[in-house]
């Protein structure tokens, strides 16, 4: 394991795909509605090729059959490609069957486009809890080796706060990669992207990473969604105060603070990084 280096990795979806609005978009109306994950995707492996970093896209298989060739474009430039599932369904609202179909798909289909194996995975919405603990079985049925879906932090929707804080084999033999957290007076705070990114100042979040850094001296994990770029996507009406602060909040700033977080730290695939292969 490259302790020094940190893993970057995207959540490749589109706006409407989010759990925060699963009630606004019947997954059977997706086609109806304006793609942007292409574009924003794109928008993100530009940036990344201009500061030379790579990353781990975790990518759903209803946007995978829909841009083969943006999949192709994440593995032609030396990232990774990984799997989100096939419809950004919670594996807590998922039977057995029903998520192995769903991560078993996303896989093949994957795999298809980009010709060589896919080995990771993370769940939607971080929905591996201490009740559903036979997911990591189905994924090493289904062929792999590692997911990145816990998040050990205290929050209404997810995580679990005693979870190991850095990687562990489970049962299965599949590894789980936790989200970063910083341990502060015993209590995890999540450090590791997404909304807290974009709510707190860029600085506060450089400061965590190197304390991390410092304390953990393991690698730092961040991550991100394509629509967090997308200042100009538009506004989901009739949810409530709190979604809206979480989803819209200085998406404007993100792509700054992108730039500046790849030119700080230096970044990597998941695969590269903790050496996995296909
Ligand atoms: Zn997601």
């Amino acid at each position: 394991m490259n302790k020094m280096k940190n893993a970057m990795t995207i959540d490749v979806e589109d706006y409407f795909q989010v759990s925060a609005f699963e009630n606004k978009f019947n997954s059977s109306d997706w086609d109806d509605i304006a793609p942007r994950v292409e574009a924003n995707t794109n928008r993100l492996l530009d940036l990344f090729a201009e500061k030379d970093a790579k990353a781990t896209f975790f990518t759903l298989g209803w946007v995978a059959q829909r841009f083969p060739d943006l999949i192709k474009r994440i593995a032609r430039e030396g990232h990774e490609v990984a799997s989100h599932g096939t419809m950004h369904k919670r594996a807590t609202d998922q039977s057995r069957s029903e998520f192995k179909a769903d991560v078993g798909d996303a896989k093949r289909l994957l795999e298809d486009i980009v010709g060589e194996p896919v080995v990771g995975y993370r769940a939607p919405s971080f929905s591996f809890t201490k009740d559903n603990q036979w997911v990591y079985e189905v994924l090493s049925e289904e062929g792999y080796k590692y997911s990145s879906s816990i998040y050990p932090v205290v929050h209404d929707h997810y995580g679990i706060p005693d979870a190991p804080r850095f990687r562990y084999e489970t049962e299965s033999g599949v590894d789980e990669i936790p989200l970063s957290t910083l341990t502060v007076l015993g209590k995890n705070i999540p450090i590791s992207g997404g909304g807290y990114f974009r709510l707190y100042p860029y600085m506060f979040s450089r400061y965590a990473i190197q304390l991390f850094k410092a304390k953990d001296q393991e690698p730092y994990i961040f991550y991100l969604h394509p629509w967090e770029v997308d200042a100009k996507q538009p506004r989901v009406e009739g949810v409530s105060a709190k979604t809206r602060f979480r989803h819209y909040i200085n998406l404007k700033r993100v792509e700054s603070r992108l730039s500046q977080l790849l030119t700080d730290f230096e970044w990597s695939s998941m695969a590269d990084i903790y050496g996995y292969e296909g």
